[in-house]
């Protein structure tokens, strides 16, 4: 491993010298989304100058030009997570369209009355709603994995749930709320010996955790591109063939057909029976160097620059009286979510963001999770790999200030 010289890549970061109120900007909202390093950006303009075509369908050379850049970005994706096939990653719109694609085609393929969908305690809302609207079209029940006061996954109580009735568990790898990485190697392995299939939602895992589909032997991974500096609007849902190609189309429209007329129409080979429609190609372009970008990095290398700045920021944030921690998992990423004294998150954030400091307060899609804790919401820091020490004395500062005002 190599140790990252994170002034240096902050400069590949445009918006990293942006200044709000006349302060330096100090972002630590990266969980909902992270900054974009310029080649990313410029990628995509020199998309929409030099290659902008329709794809998959002209016989023009731009349109080929186009095609060939775009689906080149399949073959990165499929060595970034080490996919068997090409035709096992999905482009969607992100994680929560590529959970929605498998709450509604494997559902439909595989959910009847009686059987019932494993959830954890700390899953996103986009990881929740769409199992309970498959239950509910298919009379089938969703059951929760429960957590501990430290926001660990309860794995005996897992165990004791997994029987003939689950007919797929969908886990998240990272909570983005309170930072735990969930065991779900053990979760997976668990679950093949009974046969049953595992989504992992990997939204907060695959920028921050090298990820080897085939050596964790997980059914399904869902991921979005925009958390891992990469564009919104595109992201992918990587799942076993077997799965795949059991699985009807989710939706009907151009490129995921063979043939159409009246009376029948014929479905496309995998990956395009699952991409009906002109995709987000400047975004499918840019994820491709988003991933480039990562991996010139390392991911080992920056688990291991984030890891020291959690431990950092972790300690630091201890010395103020009254911090609370929510989400205190052996096992965490670099996102942490804390309460001051019973001071609203929201106030703490209001007075953080006049100091420069971009941190989220609320729910964070997990509501679930603020009512196990009896919590309004909670006041999140998340980190990156081009955040600094400075920027964390500059967090406790500003905290420790609100605090003051505010207590
Ligand atoms: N799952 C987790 C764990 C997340 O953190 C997020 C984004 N906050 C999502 C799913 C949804 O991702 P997106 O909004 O990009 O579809």
């Amino acid at each position: 491993t190599r140790k990252l010289d994170v002034q240096q890549l902050r400069q590949d970061f445009p918006i990293l010298q942006t200044e709000v109120y006349g302060k330096p900007l100090v972002y630590l909202d990266n969980a909902a989304t992270t900054q974009k390093p310029l080649a990313v950006i410029e990628a995509m303009n020199d998309y929409y100058t030099s290659s902008n075509s329709n794809i998959h369908r002209g016989v023009h050379y731009l349109s080929q030009k186009a095609t060939s850049e775009y689906e080149i970005v399949r073959q990165k994706v499929q060595r970034f997570i080490n996919a068997e096939h090409l035709h096992e990653v999905i482009f969607t719109k992100g994680t929560t369209e590529s959970i929605n694609l498998v709450a509604n085609c494997f559902n439909r393929k595989f959910l009847k009355p009686g059987d019932s969908i494993l959830i954890s305690a700390m899953e996103h809302h986009s990881n929740i709603v769409p199992w309970q609207m498959a239950c509910e079209a298919h009379g089938a029940t969703l059951r929760v994995i429960p957590m501990n006061e430290k926001g660990e996954l309860q794995m005996d109580a897992f165990t004791d749930m997994l029987d003939e009735t689950v007919k797929l568990i969908s886990l998240t790898y990272v909570s983005n709320t309170l930072g735990t990485i969930n065991p779900v190697r053990e979760v997976i392995e668990q679950a093949h010996a009974q046969d049953i299939p595992v989504l992992i939602d990997a939204a907060q895992a695959v920028q921050h955790i090298p990820l080897d589909v085939q050596d964790l032997d997980a059914d399904f991974v869902a991921f979005s591109g925009h958390k891992m500096c990469g564009p919104t609007g595109i992201g992918v849902l990587y799942g076993k063939e077997k799965w795949l190609d059991q699985m009807p189309p989710y939706q009907g429209g151009g490129d995921m057909i063979k043939t159409v007329s009246f009376e029948k129409t014929t479905y496309n080979e995998l990956p395009l029976k699952f991409e009906a429609g002109t995709p987000a190609i400047a975004e499918g372009i840019g994820l491709g160097v988003a991933i480039d970008y990562l991996e010139q990095l390392g991911l080992q290398n920056i688990y291991d620059t984030e890891h020291a700045l959690l431990t950092y920021a972790t300690n630091a944030l201890r010395q103020i009286d009254g911090i609370r921690f929510i989400g205190q998992a052996a096992q965490k990423s670099a996102s942490i979510s804390f309460l001051i004294n019973d001071i609203h998150p929201f106030d703490i954030g209001e007075i953080l963001d006049k100091q420069g400091v971009a941190v989220r307060t609320g729910h964070h899609c997990t509501e679930p999770i603020m009512n196990f804790f009896g919590i309004p919401g909670t006041v999140r820091a998340s980190l990156a790999f081009y955040n600094t020490t400075e920027e964390i004395d500059k967090l406790v500062a500003a905290t420790k200030k609100a605090a003051m005002m505010l207590g």
